[in-house]
Parts: C-alpha cells; sequence; structure tokens
C-alpha cells in the first residue's frame, strides 16, 4: 500500500483497518468504447456460476450488470440463498462482500472488484478500539448489563466482536427491534458504529430522551465520558458516523421547504438527529424506493440519501418530481470506486479462471459474527 492509496481514501490514521490498495491488473481505460460489449460478454460466458450482485448505491453502468440490487442487508441474503454459484460479484464496499462470505457456504468465493471501496463509517471502529473501551466497561462493572447492537455497516471483526459479547447485528430497518431486543436482555445498549442511528432509533422509535444517550469518543481517554455519564447512560453510542448522510442539515430542510411548498422530505436514518426529526418520512433504502414507488403521480420529494440512487429515482419515476435534498452533498466516493472498468476487469479474470480480489473472512471472526447476525435474523 502507498502513501498516494491512503491519502486518497483519507483514512490514514489506523493502517490495520485500511483495505485501500491499488488494483494490481491491467484495467481497461474508462473512456474505450467498447467496455459494455466486453462486460456484456464476460457475463454470458460466466453464466449461473457467477452472481453479481449491486448496492442501490452503485453508479447505473454497473448496476446494469447486476442480477440483484438492494441494500447490504438484502443483497447478503441474496448470497446466503444461493448456493449454486460458485463466484459473487460483489458490487458495493467492503463490509458487504464481509458479510456475504460470512453467509455463503465455504466454496463459495466472494469477489470486490476493488479494493479501495471501503466504507468510511465502518473504518471508524477499530477492533483495538472497540476492545479498549470494552475493558473500561468491564473495569467500572457495566459490561455485564451492556449488550453491543451493531450496524450492518461495520467491519467483521466488530460483528465478531458483537457475536462474542452476546450482541446482535442491526440494519437501518430492524434497528427498532434489535435495540428492544437488546434491552430484553440488558440493562444498556452499546450502539456500533453509526451514532445517528442508534440516537434516532433509541429516540424517535424507543421513546428515549436525548440525554439518555451519551457518545463514547474512540479518541479520548475513557471516550471523553465521566463514569458517571456511563453508569447513568441508557444508550452508549460509538462516535461514527455516514460521511455521505452526516452531511445533510436542517437548514437543506427549510430551504427546500421554502423553495417547494408541497415537498415531502424523505430521508435515511443514518442522517443527523434534527434532520431526521424535521423530515416527514424516515427510511431504509429499501423504504425510500417503496415509498417513491407507492406514492402518488405528482407528488414531490425531496431525498437526503446517497446520489446515484436518488438520480436513479428520479429517471424511474417521471411523473413525480424527486429531487436531492442538498447540492453540496455528493456521491459515496467509496461506493464509487467501483465503476465498469473494474468490473470487467474481475469478470475476464474470472473467464480465465482467475479469481482476484477474493475478499475472505478469518474463520474465528466469522463464527462469532455468523452468531450475532443470526440472532438478528431470529428477532421477532
Ligand atoms: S454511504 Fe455511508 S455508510 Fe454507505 S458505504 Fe458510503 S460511507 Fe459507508
Amino acid at each position: 500500500m502507498t502513501l498516494t492509496d491512503l491519502l486518497l481514501l483519507g483514512r490514514n490514521s489506523d493502517p490495520t483497518s485500511e483495505r485501500g490498495v491499488s488494483c494490481d491488473g491491467a484495467l481497461p481505460a474508462q473512456s474505450e468504447p467498447g467496455l459494455v460489449d466486453r462486460a456484456t460478454r464476460a457475463r454470458l460466458a460466466l453464466g449461473s456460476q457467477v452472481m453479481v450482485l449491486g448496492h442501490h448505491y452503485q453508479r447505473d453502468e454497473v448496476i446494469q450488470f447486476a442480477d440483484i440490487t438492494g441494500d447490504s442487508f438484502k443483497l447478503a441474503q441474496a448470497a446466503a440463498a444461493n448456493s449454486e454459484a460458485e463466484h459473487i460479484i460483489f458490487c458495493g464496499v467492503h463490509f458487504m462482500a464481509e458479510s456475504a462470505d460470512i453467509l455463503t457456504a465455504a466454496n463459495q468465493q466472494v469477489i470486490l472488484p476493488d479494493l479501495a471501496a471501503g466504507c468510511s463509517m465502518a473504518d471508524m471502529a477499530s477492533a483495538s478500539q472497540v476492545q479498549t473501551a470494552w475493558e473500561y466497561f468491564t473495569k467500572l462493572g457495566i459490561a455485564s448489563k451492556t449488550i453491543p447492537v451493531t450496524y450492518m455497516n461495520s467491519s467483521a471483526a466488530i460483528k465478531s466482536f458483537t457475536g462474542k459479547n452476546h450482541g446482535v447485528v442491526c440494519t437501518s430497518s430492524n434497528a427498532p427491534r434489535a435495540m428492544s431486543w437488546a434491552l430484553s436482555h440488558g440493562e444498556k445498549i452499546f450502539f456500533l458504529p453509526d451514532q445517528h442511528l442508534g440516537r434516532n432509533t433509541a429516540v424517535l422509535s424507543l421513546g428515549m430522551k436525548l440525554e439518555d444517550c451519551v457518545v463514547w469518543n474512540p479518541w479520548k481517554p475513557q471516550g471523553g465520558l465521566t463514569d458517571d455519564e456511563l453508569r447513568s447512560a441508557k444508550v452508549i453510542l460509538w462516535r461514527g458516523h455516514c460521511s455521505v448522510h452526516g452531511r445533510f442539515t436542517v437548514k437543506n430542510v427549510s430551504d427546500i421547504r421554502a423553495k417547494m411548498p408541497a415537498v415531502k422530505v424523505l430521508v435515511h436514518p443514518e442522517c443527523q438527529n434534527d434532520v431526521v426529526a424535521s423530515a416527514d418520512v424516515v427510511g431504509s433504502t429499501e423504504a425510500i424506493i417503496r415509498h417513491v414507488a407507492e406514492s402518488p403521480a405528482g407528488s414531490q420529494w425531496a431525498i437526503g440519501t446517497e446520489l446515484n440512487l436518488v438520480q436513479r429515482l428520479a429517471k424511474g419515476h417521471p411523473d413525480k418530481v424527486i429531487v436531492f435534498l442538498d447540492k453540496t452533498v455528493c456521491y459515496c466516493s467509496t461506493m464509487n470506486r467501483i465503476d465498469l472498468p473494474h468490473l470487467v476487469w474481475a469478470m475476464e479474470n474470472l473467464v480465465n479462471g482467475q479469481v482476484v480480489n477474493r475478499i475472505q473472512v478469518n474463520p474465528t471472526d466469522a463464527h462469532y459474527a455468523r452468531l450475532a447476525l443470526e440472532r438478528m435474523l431470529a428477532l421477532p
């Protein structure tokens, strides 16, 4: 890995959590005119031995080759349900490919077309930082009453920590159920790594007060909290956020309402609490898609989620007015690392019998992470 790789990703604080590496193959040029034909030929040659999964935030040039599109949970389920495909090409980010590897059979191999497609939120919680926090909770006597709840958008190592410590994984759609389950098994929740999803769920779905939540900052001694604050908190939130959703503001909401009085604001629960509180509808990626599809013709939506998805929704629903909540918020840069040249490179290598960029979780982490994922699947 070079310094340039690290700077490119802007994640140079913890080298152990880096996934950014240069692609070691000869990538076709983005401008090559025959790229779509090459991808089509490779996809046909690979047939049903390969499944291509595409996350909703991927570019159109990639999504057109996906057998299944979905959010991270739906794609992990799709990978788990397919026992035929020997190779799963995951057009998404690193933690999603890890989850697919954990949930698929040992003979199935998961490929991430560009290893630099990480997630800045997942990288905000390293295994060693989380372990340090847990050791402090243990010393304080609160670990035994605390249940970890970890968002799907986390590394396999953090899911493994969760499984080992009797916790559960959650998605943005089942976070209320996961947190209620945790409170029926303990007195406190340790929510990782997205503070906004944890806070929004605690306050808006479980009826807690903002003061019931404290934020553990891994860069400060004792997380920047006093022992009393830790003892009295109902939810200890990890100081992580999504670098895309975290940028929407309440001013974006008031500006769009002033400009389009009939607009409904629809945002993802990874947005900040005041943004979520001022929106008309809050929903996971799949819920956003469903809401727009089910809304009447002529309805107006300002959507606060990743730009590729909003643009695709606008194209797919020409009978509705669909705008992006804020013009200055951009694409998810790491999701966008996967482009057609990387997909062609990964598929053509497979046609030639070469597996490139395989994502493989170590057996111990896979075992404990699976426990936490299975607890999620068994939620009432
Ligand atoms: S949109 Fe946010 S949470 Fe999703 S991959 Fe990008 S940085 Fe991570």
